[in-house]
């Protein structure tokens, strides 16, 4: 006989405890690994999950077992089992020590069985928000926006809600940032006047997307917020750890104005990179002004100054083991962990949390006067308040001031954002709110590129997502965006291989498939759906094959291993499959001989076909209904959990149906070179980014006949097309120059209208290739503080260079 007693002595500290090994021969012998523990009073274990399957037996003392965010009062003479991958840990509530052995185990069958198929797990019945990241309300949103955190969430949202998840979309402006105030002053107006606009445009924008948060909160016009994210702010100061402290700041060297944020650029003191204030977007790690290389002030050309400045300020250092456990409790991808490693490996992290401006919310304390909360203490809090405003119209009962266990939160995010939403707002949890437990899963993306270089809308290098979205192109912009958004590197999006993508996968393989398939149909069964007859080795084979798709997509879309890009390629997959399928089958399709198996290769391909329906429904939601309906089913709501055939007698109506169009295509689609038209129309009148002149004639929005003739020259300078000022300025809209323009080169027709039907291949080809110019315009090469109103024309008439001047 083997016997371990319990030595409080020979206890060493793991998983945030202590444990102490139980030795009785078992690993050897059975695989067993076993273990004494103990957790202190007012401590817990370190949440965590494994593949094992774990007893844990109480032996004396009090707590709760926290299981996937459920809490689970527990004492002596009780037994606990784990399921593989379930997050837990031990909560000691009471006054002495908890102690407890745990036996431990792997059963590889039921880690299988637990891992990849129940995309639940985590989840279960729990209610689930999922965050696409605030935009800040100075600008519209562009493609490498809605590549990122909206699509991801968008898509995540739909899935999940096909699997039963209690899952909703949480989306914000996030009104008080300081880039609205820099903006305003640009634009001559107020704060919340640009807030309210560019809300109004990332609405409209969203919803050509297809993308429809369930809550919306606008911070700067929703009358109970303040309030709230004072009473937090002051939970904050209350907790002791937020002081008055004084420190240096930066200040215009001229002015003498505060700098922060927009209003300072220089080198980051971590990576060296050129970087705006307080966070650099290349290393992810912030700064503080003072620490720039090099500092600049927006303001003026004088050299900054330092000097004193009182502020409220937060040791985030003294929350580093508080961050670090958080990071155990969700999905916190590595580049996150590491840029948490890289900041806390800092001696001293001193925040300033109070900022002087005139744009934001006062905090309740009085006593740092003329300062606001700053802004991303309100990114923290406004997803708990709109959580609270979510449960307010769901009759739920959530509160921001009493946050729950239960809640699982998701973030959609860029790698900049990843300090403020990962390591800062988490931090500000632990103060605000002691005995809550988040448990936030993080999705980052990276840098979307355009024709290698950043997004800019200052540099007019941008494509808005208004200019190129419409009800026949959203699926196909969605497939492309899904296909090549920066999950794991930068990438770039170019105009010309969108349409390519578009033209080539989705409309050539995809729409061609589901055609021809709808031929043959209609050709040998009357368009209704054969019973499956005889199956022959490939055919099995093929069936295996499709429930290979299904597992991919599965995993590629579930809350562990979501990656749209993988997603868009099984889509992508699915067809080739099927392709490669019909064709060998192609031989025997007609032979009298063979009708039995025939008719079983079809109802496969029907059965891929309604696969590609559901699988495609979280990406490309309006393809799929449409494929749906084409097909006779149900409309694709709910994630199938096997391939299944469409029921024999369906009538199928593929032949002819159009699920995707052209980009450049007109009949209502933008034209390739509306975004760089709009945006040179924006410049030439001095229209806020974003503000959409499609509709609008150039006479009705205030073009002159000079400025015209400037309008002429750079039109003809971009796209080789000399256009009459006659004819800018009669009735078509800037739409519909713009298709005149996209199909011009190909035409050399002067009427619009044959151009707007584009009709013949030659010209959407050439189509195509006007998105390569439009994409390499020259003033984006052009060094950014040039910045003049109108680009420099290449234009060697001086009227239009004085008209563009003036
Ligand atoms: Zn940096």
């Amino acid at each position: 006989m083997i016997t371990s007693t319990y030595d409080a002595s020979s206890l060493h500290r793991s998983f945030g405890i202590d444990l102490g090994e139980i030795d009785m021969g078992a690993v050897e012998a059975f695989g067993v690994g076993a273990n004494w523990g103990r957790v202190p009073p007012g401590q817990h274990s370190d949440p965590h999950q494994h593949d094992e399957t774990e007893t844990f037996v109480i032996v004396s003392g009090a707590g709760d077992i926290v299981v996937d965010g459920g809490r689970t009062p527990v004492g002596p003479a009780m037994v606990l089992q784990f399921e593989p991958f379930e997050t837990h840990y031990l909560d000691n509530t009471g006054t002495q020590d908890l102690l407890f052995a745990t036996f431990y185990w792997r059963d590889s069958p039921r880690a299988a069985r637990m891992a990849p198929r129940t995309d639940r797990r985590r989840f279960g019945d729990r209610p689930v928000f999922a965050f696409s990241t605030p935009p800040t309300p100075n600008g519209g949103l562009h493609v490498g926006h809605l590549s990122g955190p909206y699509l991801g969430t968008d898509a995540f949202v739909r899935f999940q809600r096909m699997n039963g998840t209690r899952v909703w979309h949480l989306a914000a402006t996030d009104d008080f940032q300081s880039y609205v105030a820099a903006c305003a002053s640009r634009e001559g107006r107020q704060p919340a006047e640009v807030a309210a606009h560019y809300a109004g445009e990332i609405a409209q924008t969203l919803a050509l997307m297809d993308i429809e948060p369930d809550q919306l909160t606008h911070t700067s016009r929703d009358e109970r917020y303040p309030d709230a994210l004072r009473a937090f702010f002051t939970a904050l100061v209350d907790s002791g750890r937020l002081t008055r402290q004084e420190g240096t700041a930066l200040f215009d060297g001229e002015t003498g104005q505060y700098l922060y944020e927009p209003d300072v650029s220089g080198g980051c003191p971590t990576c060296g990179d050129h970087t705006g204030g307080n966070i650099c977007e290349r290393c992810g790690e912030p700064n503080f002004c003072v620490d720039l290389g090099k500092p600049g002030s927006a303001h003026s050309d004088a050299e900054p100054r330092t000097g004193p400045i009182t502020r409220y300020t937060l040791p985030l250092h003294e929350l580093r083991d508080a961050v670090l456990e958080h990071h155990h409790v969700g999905r916190a991808p590595a580049r996150l962990r590491e840029l948490a490693h890289r900041i806390f490996g800092r001696e001293r992290i001193d925040m300033a949390v109070t900022h002087p401006s005139s744009w934001g919310v006062l905090p309740a304390q009085q006593d740092v006067p003329g300062q606001v909360i700053w802004v991303w203490i309100e990114l923290a809090f406004g997803f708990i308040y709109g959580i609270e405003s979510l449960g307010r119209k769901l009759g739920t009962g959530w509160r921001a001031d009493a946050p729950e266990d239960d809640w699982k939160i998701v973030h959609f995010l860029g790698y900049d954002n990843t300090f403020y939403h990962s390591i800062f707002g988490p931090a500000l949890y632990k103060i605000a709110s002691p005995r809550w437990t988040p448990d936030v899963d993080y999705h980052i993306n990276e840098f979307y590129l355009l024709d290698g270089d950043k997004f800019s809308t200052s540099r007019r290098h941008v494509i808005w997502g208004k200019d190129i979205l419409g009800p026949d192109t959203v699926d196909g912009l969605r497939y492309y965006l899904a296909l090549t958004r920066p999950e794991t590197h930068r990438t770039n999006f170019t105009l010309a291989e969108y349409a390519d993508v578009v033209s080539r996968t989705l409309i050539e393989r995809w729409q061609g498939w589901l055609h021809d398939l709808g031929g043959r149909l209609e050709r040998r069964y009357g368009g209704k759906v054969p019973d499956a007859g005889i199956w022959t080795p490939e055919h099995t084979a093929f069936l295996a094959r499709l429930e290979n798709r299904l597992a991919e997509m599965t995993g590629s879309l579930g809350q562990d291993g979501f990656s749209l890009n993988r997603a868009a390629r099984t889509l992508d997959g699915i067809v080739a499959d099927t392709l490669r399928f019909s064709g060998f089958e192609q031989a025997t399709a007609e032979l009298a001989a063979w009708k039995d198996e025939a008719r079983t290769a079809i109802a496969l391909e029907l059965a891929a076909a309604k696969l590609l329906a559901h699988c495609a429904a979280p990406v490309m939601p309006r393809f799929a209904a449409k494929l749906g309906t084409a097909l006779g089913i149900d409309p694709p709501e709910r994630w199938p959990a096997l391939v299944t055939l469409v029921p024999p007698g369906t009538r199928v109506k593929l032949s002819g149906q159009v699920f995707f169009r052209q980009p450049a295509r007109a009949g209502g689609q933008p034209a390739a070179l509306l975004p760089w038209l709009s945006g040179l129309v924006r410049q030439a009148l001095r229209l806020p980014e974003g503000e959409t002149v499609a509709d609008a004639t150039l006479v009705s929005l205030g073009v002159k006949s000079m400025q015209a003739i400037a309008l002429q020259y750079q039109i003809l300078d971009h796209t080789g097309a000399d256009v009459s000022v006659e004819y800018l300025l009669s009735d078509r809209t800037v739409g519909e120059l713009a298709e005149f323009l996209s199909g011009q080169a190909a035409a050399d027709d002067e009427d619009g209208a044959d151009g707007a039907d584009g009709a013949d291949g030659d010209q959407e080809s050439m189509i195509i290739s006007g998105g390569g110019p439009a994409a390499q315009e020259p003033a984006a090469q052009e060094p950014a503080a040039q910045e003049p109103a109108v680009q420099e024309p290449a234009v060697q008439e001086p009227a239009a260079q004085e008209v563009v001047g003036a």
